[in-house]
């Protein structure tokens, strides 16, 4: 290896909580542009702020779940910057005195396990967002319901080593933050979202390299491509003895690359001061415990319980566990259905694909899960084929109904008369002479064909069983 990589990313999330960090306005994404403001969130002269106490628990939340040591005393800073969707002129955020520090998660990459430290986890808030016109046009837009949404930012210690630790680690941090409900962590909303500086140096090189920060990357893909774009540009660049210059760079999707943005700024050039309205913030020990047991079972416990109590296989139990909502749809499942397997390839086979097929979310789902099971239950007992099973799941995210309504309604109950099938079996037979001669000399594959020209000709309804046994006493006695 020529030159080690070494990625920092610093993650931005927007917290659920009810109102803005520092005013009652309604916290929600998207809506009417300036529909959600007033004079503190607008930067008001003489408007003061007052600090929400749900995004601070929410705060705490996400660092005790990723190891963090709570800070019983921490303040709040303004970093003074100017830009129009800024409407103070500065933003408050923390600085030398964080809510929490000194965390880690720990990723597992091709089987081995390493282990991010989090340097720290501060609370601040959003700006607003600008809109820019058209090319040919010369002015921008600003809608503000988005300043003083509450944020947590959660800086990594430069600890990640390639493109795909770092999604794994973007990853498990989604994960955890979803599992412990402070925020939804949509990437394509930019509830989640990511900047990474990234330097490359000699290995055995004890001094980074010149530090590059990538803005802009709206998915997992997109920071796993950014950052393997960026190692390698950086590469080419130091093997032709050129300098990397300390900078900024947009992640651009379209064309695959990054492009400079500017010179980056350092800590000293937002003049930071401690916040002089609002108060410090002090959280007692007592109060750390009681958010502490607030705290569900998380995402890595949940997948280990999964393999433990259900004897699913890993693969498995890393899938239904990746999300919350997911993962309780599976486990409610099984409260009325005892074979845990059977339930966990319906839910990652058929479920997820159809929910990804249509774009939808768990709160999309109009069926409860006792549905599947009794879907299960009918090719249990033989009622419905699993070609239909799969035709009428289909149907159940469309009208939400009982699959064994739909059943009638589709007209799949399964074909399992001996008279009917024997019939259908019969003509099939007739209408292949060629497969019957190949298997009366001796290709069993022949067989195969002839049973599946009669599901076919069933249409899917067919007892497989049944019109098996059929095709092979006729041809066995002939
Ligand atoms: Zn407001």
């Amino acid at each position: 290896m020529k030159y080690e990589t070494v990625i920092g990313l610093e993650v931005h999330v927007e917290l659920l909580t009810d109102t803005k960090m520092f005013c009652g306005c309604k916290n929600e994404f998207g809506g009417d542009a300036n529909t959600r403001c007033c004079p503190v969130c607008l930067g008001f002269p003489g408007a003061l702020p007052t600090l929400n106490e749900n995004a601070v628990e929410f705060a705490v939340k996400a660092g005790l779940a990723t190891n963090c040591r709570i800070a019983e005393y921490s303040e709040m800073a303004r970093k003074n910057y100017f830009y129009p969707d800024l409407p103070k002129a500065f933003q408050i955020s923390q600085h030398n005195l964080p809510l929490c520090s000194n965390g880690y998660v720990d990723i597992e990459v091709g089987g081995i396990t390493n282990r991010i430290g989090i340097s720290r986890i501060h609370i601040e808030e959003d700006a607003g967002k600008l809109i820019h016109a058209d090319e040919a046009d010369d002015y921008s837009l600003v809608d503000y319901n988005r300043a003083g949404v509450p944020l947590i930012e959660i800086v990594s210690e430069p600890d990640i080593h390639t493109p795909e630790e770092g999604r794994q680690y973007m990853e498990k941090l989604r994960k955890i933050l979803e599992y412990l409900e402070v925020s939804d962590c949509r990437m394509q909303e930019g509830s989640l979202r990511c900047d990474a500086n990234i330097s490359l140096r000699s290995p055995g090189e004890s001094k980074l390299g010149a530090k590059v920060e990538i803005k802009n990357m709206n998915s997992m893909k997109a920071l796993e491509k950014a950052l393997a774009y960026e190692e390698a540009r950086q590469a080419e660049v130091l093997d032709k003895d050129g300098k990397l210059i300390q900078e900024t760079r947009r992640w651009d999707e379209m064309s695959g690359t990054t492009i400079s943005m500017r010179g980056k700024e350092h800590a000293q050039d937002y003049r930071y001061f401690p916040e002089p309205d609002l108060v410090p913030i002090a959280i007692d020990a007592k109060r750390i415990r009681n958010i502490k047991s607030g705290i569900p079972e998380l995402p890595y416990e949940r997948e280990k319980r999964f393999i433990r109590e259900f004897g699913l296989p890993a693969y498995d139990s890393i899938v239904l566990t990746s999300s919350k909502a997911i993962a309780d749809f599976y486990e409610k499942c099984l409260i009325e259905y005892d074979n845990p397997k059977a339930v966990s390839n319906w839910v990652m086979g058929d479920f997820l694909r159809i929910m990804n097929d249509r774009g939808l979310s768990i709160k999309d789902i109009i069926f409860p899960p006792s549905y599947l099971i009794k879907l299960l239950r009918l090719i249990d007992s033989s009622a419905i084929s699993g070609t239909a099973a799969k035709q009428i799941f289909e149907a159940m995210f469309e009208s939400g109904k009982k699959p064994e309504v739909l059943v009638k309604e589709l007209g799949l109950e399964q074909i399992s008369d001996e008279a009917d099938i024997l019939e259908l079996v019969r003509k099939v037979i007739k209408d292949n002479p060629k497969s019957v001669k190949d298997y009366k000399e001796g290709n069993n594959k022949a067989m195969d064909f002839i049973i599946g020209q009669a599901m076919k000709a069933s249409k899917g309804r067919g007892n497989p069983k049944v019109i098996s046994e059929t095709i092979k006493s006729i041809l066995d006695n002939m």
